[in-house]
C-alpha cells in the first residue's frame, strides 16, 4: 500500500510526501506520485505531525452529559459504577468508535484508553484505523482480589498480538481502589512482562489526605514503595504532588500526564504544577480524560486551556509557550506515550493536513494560531499509518458509527429513546 500527498505546505515550503507500508519514504519540494500511489492532493493544506491523547475513557462518549456538574464520588457512586455494571463488549465497541470517530476529526492519531472490555475497545480501535494502548481498569478493594486478577490477565492473553497498533497495558484504577497487595502483583506482571501501567495519581486533595492518614507517606512514595514507579508507569493528574514527589518521579522516570479540562470541571482546587514537573525533569504529556468528565476529546481545546491555565498560574504570560503547548499535545515530550519522532523518511506515516483556508490559521505565527486560536475543525485530513482516515472533512462509516453508539447509549439509558443521532434534541430555555 502506498500513498502521496501532493501540494502540502510544510514550515513554509511547498512539499510532497510519499508512503509505503505505513512508513514515509520520501517528502520534499521534489516528491512525485507513482502510478500505483492513493493520491492525497493537498491543495496548500497545512502538513503537520499528529496529536496524541495520554488518558481518556474512551468508551464514556456514552456517558457524556449524564451527570455533569456533580462532584467526582458521587459523580462516580451515583451515575457512573450503577450503569457500568450492565456494560456489554458492544457497549464498549459502538462508544470507542464514536471516540475514534472524533478524534480522527479533530487530528488525534494514538490515545491511552482505561476502560471495561479493552478487548473490545482494542477492536474499535483497528476498525477506526488509530493506535492505542488499552487496558481494564484494575480494582479490588470490594474483597474481590482474585476475580480483578484472572479478569486483568485474561483480557491480556485476549490482546496478546492483536496488532501492531495496539499496546496492551495494566490500568490499577488508583491507590484508593486496589488493595497494596495487589498493586504489587500489578508491579510484579508489568515487569515480567514489560507492559505499560496508567493509574490515576493525586487528583484530590482527599486521596492525599486518605494516604497520609492510612500510611504516613504521601501517594508517589506509596506507588514507589510497592514498586509501581517505573519508566513504564503513565500517572493521570498528578495534581496534589509535591515537590519531594516530584523529584522521586523524575528520578524512577514515570511520566505525568495532565489533565486540565478535567481538573477543572470536576473542580479538583489546584493546578497540575507543571513548570515544577518540566523543571524537576519528568516527561509529561497531555490528555482530555474520559468524554464522561471533561466532556471533550479535542485536544486542540485542550491545549489551549493547558498553556493559558499555567501562564494564570505562575502570573507570567510567557510560562508556556505556544510551541511548548503544541509539542506537549503531540506527546513528544513523553516518548513512553508512543508518539512518532518526526515527520521525516523511516518514520510512522502518521500526520494530519490543516485547512489552508481556515480563517483561525491566516495569519501570525504557526503554534500561536494552532494553540489560542485554532479548534480541532481546522483538520482537512488525516493519516494513520499511511492509510487515509479522514479526506476533505469526510470519514467513511461516520453515520453507522453515530447511529449505533446511540442504540448503545439508549440501551443503557443514557440516552433518551427520542433521541437521533442527527443531533441532541433538548431545547435550551
Ligand atoms: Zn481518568
Amino acid at each position: 500500500m502506498s500513498l502521496a500527498v501532493t501540494g502540502a505546505v510544510h514550515a513554509g515550503d511547498r512539499v510532497g510526501l510519499r508512503a509505503e507500508e505505513g512508513v514515509i519514504v520520501e517528502m520534499g519540494p521534489d516528491v512525485q506520485p507513482r502510478p500505483e500511489d492513493e493520491r492525497l492532493d493537498a491543495a496548500g493544506a497545512i502538513l503537520v505531525p499528529p496529536l496524541l491523547n495520554g488518558h481518556t475513557h474512551a468508551a464514556m462518549t456514552l456517558f457524556r452529559g449524564y451527570g455533569d456538574d456533580l462532584p467526582l464520588m458521587r459523580w462516580l457512586e451515583e451515575k457512573v459504577w450503577p450503569i457500568e455494571r450492565k456494560l456489554e463488549p458492544e457497549d464498549v465497541y459502538w462508544g470507542t468508535r464514536l471516540a475514534c470517530l472524533e478524534m480522527v476529526r479533530s487530528g488525534t492519531v494514538r490515545f491511552w484508553d482505561m476502560y471495561w472490555h479493552p478487548e473490545a475497545a482494542a477492536r474499535a480501535v483497528l476498525d477506526a484505523g488509530l493506535r492505542a494502548t488499552v487496558a481494564a481498569p484494575l480494582i479490588d478493594v470490594d474483597g474481590r482480589t482474585e476475580a480483578m486478577r484472572d479478569a486483568a490477565l485474561r483480557s491480556l492473553d485476549e490482546l496478546d498480538g492483536a496488532a501492531e497498533r495496539v499496546d496492551a497495558g495494566l490500568a490499577p484504577h488508583a491507590i484508593y481502589t486496589v488493595t497494596e497487595s495487589s498493586l504489587r502483583w500489578i508491579a510484579e506482571l508489568s515487569a515480567e512482562r514489560n507492559l505499560p501501567v496508567q493509574i490515576h495519581l493525586s487528583e484530590t486533595e482527599q486521596e492525599v489526605a486518605d494516604c497520609l492518614a492510612a500510611r504516613a507517606e504521601r501517594p508517589a512514595h506509596y506507588l514507589d514503595r510497592v514498586g509501581l514507579l517505573t519508566p513504564r508507569t503513565v500517572l493521570a493528574h498528578g495534581v496534589w504532588l509535591d515537590q519531594d514527589e516530584l523529584e522521586l518521579i523524575a528520578a524512577r522516570g514515570a511520566v505525568i500526564v495532565t489533565n486540565p479540562v478535567a481538573n477543572l470541571k470536576l473542580a479538583v482546587g489546584r493546578v497540575f504544577p507543571y513548570l515544577r514537573a518540566r523543571a524537576a525533569g519528568i516527561q509529561i504529556g497531555l490528555g482530555t480524560d474520559g468524554p464522561g468528565s471533561n466532556n471533550s476529546l479535542d485536544v486542540f481545546a485542550e491545549m489551549k486551556v493547558f498553556a493559558l491555565l499555567q501562564k494564570h498560574e505562575a502570573r507570567d504570560s510567557a510560562a508556556v509557550k505556544a510551541a511548548e503547548a503544541w509539542e506537549l499535545a503531540t506527546g513528544r515530550c513523553a516518548p513512553l506515550l508512543g508518539a512518532a519522532h518526526s515527520l521525516e523518511p523511516g518514520q510512522r506515516a502518521d500526520f494530519l493536513l490543516l485547512r489552508a483556508g481556515a480563517p483561525e490559521l491566516s495569519f501570525g505565527e504557526l503554534p500561536a494560531a494552532l494553540v489560542y486560536s485554532a479548534s480541532g475543525a481546522v483538520v482537512q485530513s488525516t493519516v494513520v499509518a499511511g492509510r487515509v482516515l479522514m479526506r476533505d472533512g469526510e470519514v467513511e462509516g461516520a453515520e453507522e458509527v453515530l447511529a449505533r453508539a446511540l442504540e448503545r447509549a439508549r440501551r443503557l439509558g443514557l440516552a433518551p429513546p427520542t433521541a437521533s443521532a442527527q443531533g441532541n434534541s433538548s431545547a435550551l430555555a
